[in-house]
């Protein structure tokens, strides 16, 4: 095992959990890991891979994520890799088929496991190991639920039960049941490793107005050691602060609607240091290996505590002392809240999307995340119960899910409104304890350092949320 780790792999030792999780791999237990963000969990099936016969099948559902691992396989000499996703064209996949006995690693996307063809091919060949990556999708308590993954129990029994590998950074214990339950797992090992990162200490800095926040911002910026990530929760921000910081440091931002080459040339420069800053929506992040992020900020209140940990998480990989600040002024939770209402279609909404859907036409008018639950809802119930009927059930499922929404909104107020140790209490959501108090957050008495030079020289006039909001989405919010 040490000589493929050093031979294959260029890495002298193993990191916390990876041999213990690798030699049950390796035994055939069937298992549910949860390491870190960045704590090395490709590593538990890749090594695995050179060892058992067959090939493994690693179900993974960012296709950007996915190309990234098969990119670092093939730069490590790997050829016997191969990424099935819907960006194949007709001829790659009929080739990828014909070979597919021969690769050792096989990427797949949840939606591209649906296709019966693959299906049947891959039916036909020795999976010696059932990977999936980012497995808390899995679950409807996950913060990042995908009906998709809900079949990968009944077709990893189709491929004839192969040993299973579950992989999550971010998980409580009912959705690490849900994993268990929905991929049918039976032999189980749990490898439930901690969360905390101590090397990152935890700041909420209180402001009165989005004037003063700028204000923090501007410092911070000033006087933190970079580069630094700084979070906002709308495109429009992201590309505001860009603009108010560009000058004095070397700053851009990334968001979901640029295009592909552009958010690519952006990671690239943001990877290679030649950005300090980068002001970006949550879109920015997942799969970007850089280990020396000294600082995330968050301008605004993450919605929930999954995300913010994971988005914590991607300071200081290299074990050296970084910071996490939450830039918070009140009544921020109300953006989060109304962005959460705005995430669920009304009845009617719901009643339009049936109508289109029972007439065969794939436009509902829904969001693509609105979209996949209500066509999960959709199979799941009868469908020959009246249009209305099914309408008010589906509005029920949706309402339950807004309301455990709006839990975790409301758990990342009482966070920020915290009197004591805000390391334990953010763990204390995925039930786990701290590992240091050193160094740890502002309630146990560290400080951030900011030098006194800012002048306040730019006006910029306090928006309430609603209009807030209103500007972001070019919509009209009901006042209530
Ligand atoms: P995760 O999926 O848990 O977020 P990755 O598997 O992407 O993390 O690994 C993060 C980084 O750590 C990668 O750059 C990887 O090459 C590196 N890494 C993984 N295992 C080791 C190890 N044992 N020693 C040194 N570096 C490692
Ligand atoms: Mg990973």
């Amino acid at each position: 095992m040490f000589d493929i780790l050093k031979k294959r792999f260029g890495y002298d030792s193993f990191r916390t959990g990876q041999r213990e999780i690798i030699e049950d791999v390796l035994n055939g237990w069937d298992c549910v890991a949860m390491l870190p963000t960045g704590g090395g969990k490709s590593l538990c099936y890749q090594l695995p891979g050179y060892i058992l016969e067959g090939s493994v099948l690693i179900i993974s559902p960012l296709v950007s994520l996915m190309e990234d691992q098969v990119q670092q396989l093939r730069n490590r000499g790997e050829k016997r890799v191969v990424a099935l996703n819907r960006f194949l064209s007709y001829r790659e996949k009929q080739d990828a088929l014909r070979e597919l006995p021969s690769y050792r690693f096989i990427y797949a996307s949840p939606e591209i496991l649906q296709s019966p063809l693959l299906i049947e091919a891959l039916a036909r060949i020795h999976i010696s190991l059932f990977v999936v990556d980012e497995a808390h999708c899995i679950s409807q308590w996950g913060h990042d639920f995908r009906p998709d993954f809900l079949k990968l129990g009944l077709l990893r029994q189709t491929l004839g039960d192969p040993p299973c590998l579950a992989l999550t950074a971010t998980a409580t214990r009912q959705v690490i049941e849900d994993i268990v339950t929905t991929l049918k797992l039976k032999r189980v090992k749990q490898h439930i490793y901690p969360l905390d990162r101590p090397n990152i200490c935890l700041y909420v800095q209180y402001v009165h107005t989005v004037e003063e926040k700028i204000e923090a911002l501007k410092e911070l910026i000033a006087s933190l050691p970079k580069p630094g990530i700084v979070y906002v929760s709308s495109r429009q921000w992201a590309e505001t602060l860009a603009r108010m910081l560009h000058g004095k440091h070397r700053v851009s931002y990334y968001h979901g609607g640029m295009d592909g080459e552009q958010r690519l040339l952006i990671q690239q420069q943001f990877v290679y240091d030649q950005l300090d800053v980068i002001c970006c929506t949550n879109a920015f992040g997942m799969g970007i290996n850089k280990s020396n992020v000294r600082f995330v900020i968050h301008f605004h209140l993450p919605t929930q505590p999954e995300a913010y940990w994971q988005e914590v998480g991607r300071a200081g990989r290299d074990g050296n002392e970084s910071i996490a600040i939450l830039l918070y002024a009140p009544g921020d939770e109300q953006l989060g809240q109304a962005m959460i209402d705005m995430e669920f279609p009304t009845i009617e909404q719901i009643v339009h999307a049936l109508h289109a859907l029972r007439s065969g036409q794939k436009e509902t008018g829904l969001t693509d995340v609105q979209q996949r639950l209500v066509l999960y809802w959709f199979e799941q119930m009868n469908g020959h119960e009246h249009i209305h009927v099914l309408a008010r059930k589906l509005y029920r499922r949706m309402e339950q899910r807004k309301q455990e929404k709006i839990a975790k909104c409301q758990f990342m107020k009482r966070w920020v409104d915290e009197q004591t140790c805000r390391r334990r209490a953010i763990l204390s959501y995925f039930e786990q304890q701290p590992l240091t108090n050193e160094r740890c957050c502002d309630r146990c008495g560290a400080h951030v350092y900011v030098n006194d030079e800012g002048q306040h020289t730019q006006h910029i006039q306090l928006r309430p949320w609603r209009e807030e909001l209103r500007s972001m989405f070019a919509i009209r919010v009901e006042s209530r």
